[in-house]
Order: C-alpha cells, then structure tokens, then sequence
C-alpha cells in the first residue's frame, strides 16, 4: 500500500488526473489535487477523496502554464513522494495556422510544467529516500497525427525529459516513467467531438468509432481508473526497476 506517502498530481480537477488521484488515494496515499482554478468545486473534490478512502486530500492551486507557480506547487504540498506530471491541453490545427499563444500554451503546460515540478520534487524525494515521478503521456508522444503539432511536439518531449529524469536517478529509489494513453473519455476529448460531427457530417457514435477510436484497434476508450491503475502499479516495489520507459495503455495503437 501507499499509506504514508504523499502524491502531487498536476491538472487532477478533471478527468484522468482526478481518476489517478482517486486510485492513489485508494490505495492508502494522501494526495494533493491541483488546477489553475481556486473554486469551492475543487476543494470539495478533494474533500470527497478524503473522506471515501480515509487519507489526507487536498486542493492547492497552481497554474502549470507558469513556472514558478509549477515550482511553488511542489513548496506548498510539503512532500512529494510521487509526483504525476499529468496537466495537459489540446489544441487541433495546421502548423501554418496554428496561433502562437496556443503552441507557447501547449509547449507550457503539457511540457515545462513536468520540468519544473520535477526539479523541485527531486531534491524533495531525495530527502525523503524514495520517489516517483509518473509522466502522462500520450500515444502521442510515440506517434504522430497531422494538426496536432504543438501537442505531439510536447508529449514526445515528455517521453524524452522521462527518459532524462530516470538516468539522472537511476541509482537512487526513485524512478521515472511516462505512462501513454490512447484516447480516453474525457472533457478534453468529449470537446473534440462536436467540431469532428460537423467537419466529417457524421452523428456522434461514428465520430466515436471511426474517427477518435479509428487507431484504436480495441475500439474502446481506455477509462481513468485503468490509468490511476498502471499509476499505483508503476508506484508499488514491482515497478522498483522500471525506469525510463513508456507503457502504452492504448487498446493497441502503437502496435499497428
Ligand atoms: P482534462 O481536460 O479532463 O483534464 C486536464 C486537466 O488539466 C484539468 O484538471 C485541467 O484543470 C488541468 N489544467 C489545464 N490547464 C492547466 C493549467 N494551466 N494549470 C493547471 N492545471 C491545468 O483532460 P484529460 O484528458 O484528463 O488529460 C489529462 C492528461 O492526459 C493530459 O496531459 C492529456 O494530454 C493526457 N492524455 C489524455 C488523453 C485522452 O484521450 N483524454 C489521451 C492521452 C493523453
């Protein structure tokens, strides 16, 4: 079990930081949620996680587009025993016309932000004698699709910075690794959605199958609790030599 340990999980508001919080938080850690929000709504979520699995839960606000603030997270939290770089953007449009803030915005966010809170978690897990750093990833981030430039850019930065951050720690406790998922339900991809019925005229199920899960081949989506799943895995003294690497969660993707 995770008891006594803390995890800091970047973007956990919403979708698959919020399920890998949940199942850290199942599993016995004390988690800290993060957006760049400060609502009620937020810290009741992690109000809600304490009291269902009975562990210390709770909400700081950080904007991950901001590099101190990155930093700051990891300050506030006051341990950091597994870190889950996982805040993350989308932005769909050819390179020629994709708007410079939204590429500065994605390379920010989905990229630096796993820099900056990896630098002052280290120290912070050396401390400690223990560490994890757990990098959501992408399909992404091993493959390409067109119009994603600044999102496929970022997420194989990602696997690049994981690979770095495990050779710097490759003698000590701690691990990094980057877990890549295909497509999974949530806002950021149910925002897809509507723009893709009306591009393709298609209803919402063929949108669905042929093009969201199109290189799917399980053509199902992989859900939250499966990622908070492979997190607690890659967090457990099985993983313990398990550094560097991705693990596709992906329905088959990157075998095709
Ligand atoms: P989501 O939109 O549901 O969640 C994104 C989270 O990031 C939210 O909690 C949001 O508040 C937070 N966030 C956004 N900007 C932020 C900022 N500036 N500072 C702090 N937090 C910020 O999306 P999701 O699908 O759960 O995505 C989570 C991660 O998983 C992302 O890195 C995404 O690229 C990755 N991912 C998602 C899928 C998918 O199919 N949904 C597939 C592969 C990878």
């Amino acid at each position: 079990t995770l008891n006594g340990k803390t995890a800091v999980i970047t973007g956990s508001n919403s979708g698959i930081g919020l399920g890998v919080a949940r199942e850290l938080a199942k599993a016995g850690a004390d988690v800290v949620l993060n957006s760049f929000t400060d609502s009620d709504e937020d810290h009741a979520l992690a109000e809600e996680i304490g009291k269902e699995f009975g562990v210390t839960a709770r909400y700081i606000k950080a904007d991950m587009s901001k590099g101190d603030e990155c930093r700051a997270l990891i300050e506030k939290a006051g341990a950091c025993d597994i870190l889950v770089n996982n805040a993350g953007i989308q932005y769909v449009a050819g390179i020629d016309e994709f708007p410079v803030e939204k590429w500065d915005a994605i390379i920010a966010i989905n990229l630096s932000s796993a820099f900056h809170t990896t630098a002052a978690a280290l120290p912070v897990m050396r401390k400690a004698g223990w560490g994890r750093v757990i990098n959501i990833a992408s399909a992404h981030g091993l493959t390409a699709s067109p119009f994603k430039s600044a999102y496929v850019a970022a997420k194989h930065g990602v696997v690049g910075l994981t690979k770095v951050t495990a050779l710097e720690t490759a003698e000590e406790p701690i691990t990094c690794n980057a877990i890549c998922p295909g497509y999974v339900l949530t806002p950021l991809v149910e925002k897809q959605i509507p723009d893709t019925m009306k591009k393709y005229n298609m209803d919402r199920e063929t949108v669905i199958r042929e093009v969201l899960l199109e290189r799917q081949p399980s053509k199902q989506f992989a859900t939250v609790e499966e990622l908070g799943g492979t997190c607690v895995f890659l967090a457990s003294s099985a993983a313990n030599q398990i550094t560097g690497t991705t693990i596709s969660v992906d329905g088959g993707w990157t075998a095709l």
